[in-house]
């Protein structure tokens, strides 16, 4: 990818969009597209369709999505699966037909099955039933999956999936009704130690474990997948158990109760933790095995107590005030 490329950066508002931008921007990429939901919205075909045909980008990485934390996503199920699969399916099919060289697309590793083998494996895609909280958005991701395989396959494009772990960090969603659990945590622990409140409520009940990753390193990746030379590029596409996927995990797993007590420690509230119980565990576990990506020579830079540092950090300057 010349530095003069032209790179769509579908979704550069959102926080996995954005930390894209920022890390193409500091490796000297120029020839960015960019465009607002408001300018382009990409679950429009004919839009999208005329797009392309105008820029020619050569490069995408599809980081628009409709995304949720767990009560988002068992509630607003077909927000979730009709703007998934309208986004991919009208960016993809267009990358196809315009000649686009690679495209990245990114999703989560919520498609894996609810009980799938930890650390879980690209290949155990589809290997038994969803987690329900989100299968919608599951299905719409893997649909893009396929959709990655078969063009390649059928066309001869060269699209791969990379599937991150739980991301946190700058431009993150701090709604509490929509969020994930690590910027609802850094949200309700300020609030409870601004308002001098005694306890914070975490849902569930604390046993989950989940695998974090700054969305920094997400964008590092992303980047460095894109810039794989022709023949790691093109063996990672004709894997035979697993073409065009990738996991991108940084292995740092930590239960939602100890996530809590380190995000307790970072904002300083000296109150208690209440579990409420009422509220969905999700999947017990999920931890992605990134061995693969690994074995390509990457590995995430950003510890866990680093990163919620400087989450927090945005979220007092940036989203506070
Ligand atoms: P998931 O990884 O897809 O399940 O999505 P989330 O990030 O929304 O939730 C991860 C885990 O954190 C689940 O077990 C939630 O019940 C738990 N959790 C604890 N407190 C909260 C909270 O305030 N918000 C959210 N979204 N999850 C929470």
């Amino acid at each position: 990818m010349k530095s003069d490329a032209k790179i769509f950066v579908a979704g550069h508002r959102g926080m996995v969009g954005s930390a894209i931008v920022r890390k193409l921007e500091q490796a000297g990429y120029r020839n960015l597209v960019l465009k607002t939901s408001s300018e382009l919205d990409l679950r429009n075909q004919s839009a999208v369709a005329a797009f392309f045909e105008q820029e020619q980008p050569e490069y995408v990485f599809l980081a628009a999505a409709r995304v949720g934390g767990i009560i988002a996503n068992s509630t607003r199920k077909a927000e979730f699966i009709y703007d998934n699969l309208m986004i991919q399916t009208n960016v993809i099919h267009e990358a196809w037909k315009n000649g686009v060289q690679r495209l990245l697309f990114l999703g989560s590793t919520c498609i894996y099955p609810k009980f799938a083998p930890q650390p879980i494996r690209e290949t155990d895609l589809l290997t038994s039933p969803l987690e329900p909280s989100n299968d919608a958005y599951a299905i719409a991701k893997i649909a893009g999956i396929v959709q990655c395989r078969t063009y390649n396959q059928q066309y001869g494009t060269r699209f791969l999936a990379a599937m991150p772990n739980n991301l946190y960090g700058p431009g993150d969603n701090y709604d509490l009704t929509g969020s994930h659990v690590l910027p609802a945590l850094l949200r309700k622990f300020h609030e409870a130690k601004q308002s001098g409140s005694p306890n914070v409520t975490v849902w569930g009940t604390g046993t989950p474990l989940r695998e974090f990753m700054h969305v920094d390193d997400l964008a590092d990746a992303s980047l460095f997948l894109m810039l794989l030379d022709d023949g790691c590029y093109e063996e990672l596409l004709m894997y035979s158990d697993a073409p065009a996927l990738i996991n991108v995990g940084s292995g740092q797993e930590i239960s939602i109760a100890n996530l809590a007590r380190m995000v307790q420690q970072v904002v300083g509230f000296e109150g208690e933790l209440v579990f409420d119980t009422d509220k969905p565990d999700g999947t017990p576990r999920k931890l992605a095995d990134s061995s693969r990506l690994h074995a390509l020579g990457w590995k995430h830079r950003i510890e866990l107590e680093d990163g919620v540092r400087d989450a927090y950090r945005w979220f007092v300057e940036q989203y506070v005030s």
